[in-house]
């Protein structure tokens, strides 16, 4: 790390041991210093974070509070310079100086399977099939942290199979990469009192708990009990001073109870800290193209996530319709790339062609290889940032990528061509683009308002 990281790192933690002295006064007061050091930086971002910390009818006044006082200082403070100092302010520069140096994609963030296997049967998941077929070994892992921390990543996200089949090995690797964040998509059935002394005691891991809706839509989908099981665990990371999100899927059929007040309330009472929605893909042989939600559907979907993320204490991101906060298509390694239990390194986590595996590359290599370039080359896909994707919104591209590239289907238990997930997309793409169009021009207006 250079020596501005090092000491903006140091500066961090001492104002977090300040304002753990007195929060309520001390909050203020750092936000008063942060003004004066600022020289007139981030002007509007400022102003918002002052709005959240003095207005008591903001959204996030009790947000602020809740991470001041009922997260364990340790944990704070560890995600706080590992995500702020170490992922973005030192990794972005490394990430930048490397871009150029090598002329391709460098990725923010790493998404990784350490197994293939699960302990639930889930409608339509392939896991459950496919079992303990297929891992990354710890040592595998590792060497893919040390590669990514030399081109600046800091950031490492876990899916799978369920991660935490591997919980030893996962905490394992908080201990050695402590300057890293780990987020984990889970099922949650395997966070017990032991593994939260654990994310307790290393202070970087983060998990995103997979949720349907309610009780009889998770149990509908992943058996009959989970859903108690899950809430048991949100539970113990609440009473354990943890952080902790849930990761949702909107489909034609769940759309409105996984954006419902309802459903924010039920999270925010059980003490998670964010939400990351998916928009459904129709991914795989086995996909169900009926699942799609119509262009309706998906605006509604917009507004109400946009409306609850103004106006309730739990912070949402829309993987799909937030792309014009990221420029667009983020994968190919432009700021993520998915390594599956086979090593595969995908473009996305949900475009499975690849021409390269990291048993036989470095990811430097794989970030040069023909896909991940047309990913770089072609990005982004589309200037309406509502139909980012070369798969959903513009699936001629997908089609052009693969044929380009050679790359082939990494899907482990049943190959798809790119021609036979594509054209699950040709009819959504057409009747989304008039509607993507209608709401983007309202959505460049209000910004325009704004500035
Ligand atoms: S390929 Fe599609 S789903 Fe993946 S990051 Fe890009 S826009 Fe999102």
């Amino acid at each position: 790390m250079d020596v501005a990281a090092t000491i903006k790192k140091f500066g961090l933690e001492q104002a977090f041991n300040y304002l753990y002295k007195d929060p309520e006064k001390n909050l203020r007061k750092l936000m008063d210093w942060a003004d004066k050091f600022a020289g007139g930086e981030f002007a509007p971002q400022r102003k918002a974070i002052r709005e959240a910390i003095t207005n008591p009818d903001h959204p996030y006044y009790s947000y602020i509070r809740r991470l001041v006082t009922e997260v364990d200082p340790n944990v704070m403070k560890t995600l706080a310079v590992n995500l702020f100092i170490n992922a973005s302010l030192a990794g972005w520069s490394r990430q930048e100086e490397c871009r150029k140096k090598y002329d391709c994609n460098i990725p923010w963030t790493i998404l990784l399977d350490p197994t293939s296997a699960c302990n639930l049967h889930c409608t339509g998941c392939w896991a459950a099939e496919y079992g303990n077929k297929l891992n990354l070994t710890y040592d595998e892992i590792d060497d893919i942290i040390r590669q990514g921390k030399e081109l600046g990543v800091y950031m490492y996200i876990y899916t799978g199979g369920e991660p935490l089949v591997r919980k030893k090995d996962l905490i394992r690797l908080c201990e050695k990469h402590s300057d890293c964040v780990f987020l984990c998509f889970t099922n949650a059935t395997l966070i017990d009192e032991d593994f939260a002394n654990e994310m307790l005691r290393v202070g970087n891991f983060v998990p995103a708990i997979s949720l349907e809706g309610f009780e009889e839509a998770t149990d509908g989908r992943r058996g009959s009990g989970v859903y108690q099981k899950v809430t048991k665990a949100m539970e113990l990371l609440r009473s354990k001073k943890l952080v902790y999100g849930i990761s949702s899927c909107y489909t034609s059929a769940n759309y409105e109870s996984i954006t419902s007040e309802e459903y924010y309330d039920s999270l925010i009472r059980m003490g998670a800290y964010f939400i990351w929605y998916f928009h459904y893909m129709p991914v795989g042989n086995d996909a169900a193209p009926e699942l799609l939600p119509t262009p309706e559907q998906r605006k509604g979907t917009y507004e109400r996530i946009r409306h609850f993320r103004a106006t309730k204490p739990l912070f949402a991101m829309d993987f799909q319709n937030d792309a014009e906060y990221v420029g667009g298509c983020i994968a190919g390694g432009h700021r993520y790339l998915h390594i599956n239990a086979n090593g595969d390194v995908d473009p996305c986590v949900f475009i499975h062609y690849s021409d390269s595996n990291i048993r036989e590359k470095s990811l430097l290599e794989a970030l040069q290889s023909p896909m991940m370039m047309a990913y770089h080359r072609g990005q982004p896909f589309n200037e309406n940032m509502l139909r980012p994707c070369p798969m959903l919104e513009n699936p001629q591209r997908l089609r052009a990528m693969v044929a380009s590239a050679g790359a082939h289907s990494t899907d482990l238990q049943s190959p798809e061509s790119a021609e036979h997930l594509c054209s699950k997309c040709d009819l959504y793409a057409a009747n989304w683009a008039p509607v993507a169009e209608e709401l983007w021009k309202e959505n460049r207006a209000a910004k325009a308002k704004e500035a």
